[in-house]
């Protein structure tokens, strides 16, 4: 990636390119450098999703990165179009590989995942992309100034026939708006170049917090209709981390999530939790229905988290009666 975008000049086309909106999104994900392993059918589906989102749904889905440990073991499950659903779990239960399958960086060896009831193996993945905001854990960002790293969401944005969307022009209040929005843009001003900061390999090196507070202000940008938020396990600053909440939150409302949540705070409210372990689902139901298992797993984690340095947080938000 490094070498395609090397000359200065090229990024700034480029980057003209995108604040124009002419540059065409699959050349865009070429040059971020998108794994390119995973090659779509000769006549792919384009899918089309409301604002809304769609159904998403995994089917007995059984993966394994080397294919000798199995790292998802028959997953099931459902998340219905306009809901939300929270993925929780111990450490390395594959809660994370899951999101990866849906955003098709990986095929699951056996087993299904469906976006409005097509698998996702014969979508264009150009049309998959489109329709999901993915906030993950480590995001990479492109080598490149910050205000284009926060400006191509926009241009992922697809039209019902597969085309960058018309007519929709990204300006630099667009810009500092979602950044605004992702509580980054103070951050942003104390940078030497502000919002031409150069990031990535060769540029500044930002927190792990800042990276994903980037991501999110694109994503803010891209205005997807499903969202697949993978919450940072390393704690931000509070503050900080309980505007990204809020805004995240306010973000998902009526469109389809799927968070991994590390702290299960942040997700009582979902409409449904799935309790990932040792690659099966445990558990799956609301929080209170949860917590009603008996030495239930959900219920062993959020005793934990009570008695954890979180507590104090985790126990203001139980609702009440849900012991
Ligand atoms: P955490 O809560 O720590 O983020 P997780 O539930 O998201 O964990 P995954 O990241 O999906 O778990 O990892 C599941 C398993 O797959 C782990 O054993 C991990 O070591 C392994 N794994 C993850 N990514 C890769 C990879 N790229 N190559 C090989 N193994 C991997």
């Amino acid at each position: 990636f490094a070498s395609l975008l090397s000359p200065l000049n090229q990024i700034s086309s480029l980057y003209r390119r995108v604040m124009s909106n002419a540059v065409d999104t699959e050349q865009l994900i070429e040059l971020l450098n998108e794994k390119k392993e995973i090659q779509d059918k000769p006549h792919p589906v384009e899918l089309v999703v409301g604002p809304e989102g769609a159904d998403v749904s995994f089917r007995d889905v059984h993966f394994s990165y080397d294919g000798k440990v199995d790292v998802l073991r028959g997953i099931s499950f459902d998340v219905p179009a306009g809901q939300s659903v929270a993925l929780v779990g111990p450490s390395g239960g594959g809660k994370s590989t899951l999101s990866r399958l849906l955003f098709r960086m990986y095929d699951a060896q056996q087993g299904s995942i469906c976006v409005s009831g097509t698998d996702v193996r014969d979508l264009s993945q150009r049309s998959l992309r489109a329709a999901i905001g993915l906030v993950p854990q480590d995001c990479v960002l492109a080598n490149a100034s910050i205000r284009f790293n926060i400006a191509y969401g926009g241009v992922l944005r697809l039209d019902e026939h597969g085309n960058a969307r018309p007519g929709m022009e990204l300006t630099m209040e667009d810009v500092v708006e979602a950044a605004k929005g992702a509580a980054i843009h103070d951050k942003i001003l104390t940078f030497p170049d502000q919002y031409e900061t150069l990031v990535g390999e060769r540029g500044m090196r930002l927190s792990g917090g800042e990276k994903q507070r980037i991501a999110i202000a694109r994503t803010l940008l891209k205005d997807p209709p499903i969202l697949v938020l993978d919450e940072a396990t390393s704690a931000l600053d509070t503050h900080n981390e309980r505007l990204i909440q809020t805004r995240l939150r306010e973000l998902s409302k009526g469109r389809t999530s799927l968070t991994i949540a590390h702290r299960l705070s942040t997700i009582v409210d979902s409409d449904k939790i799935v309790v990932l372990k040792d690659g099966l689902v445990a558990e799956q139901g609301s929080h209170s229905e949860l917590l009603a298992i008996p030495g239930g797993v959900y219920a062993e984690l959020w005793a934990k988290q009570i008695e954890g340095q979180e507590g104090s947080a985790a126990a203001s938000a139980l609702p009440s009666g849900a012991t």
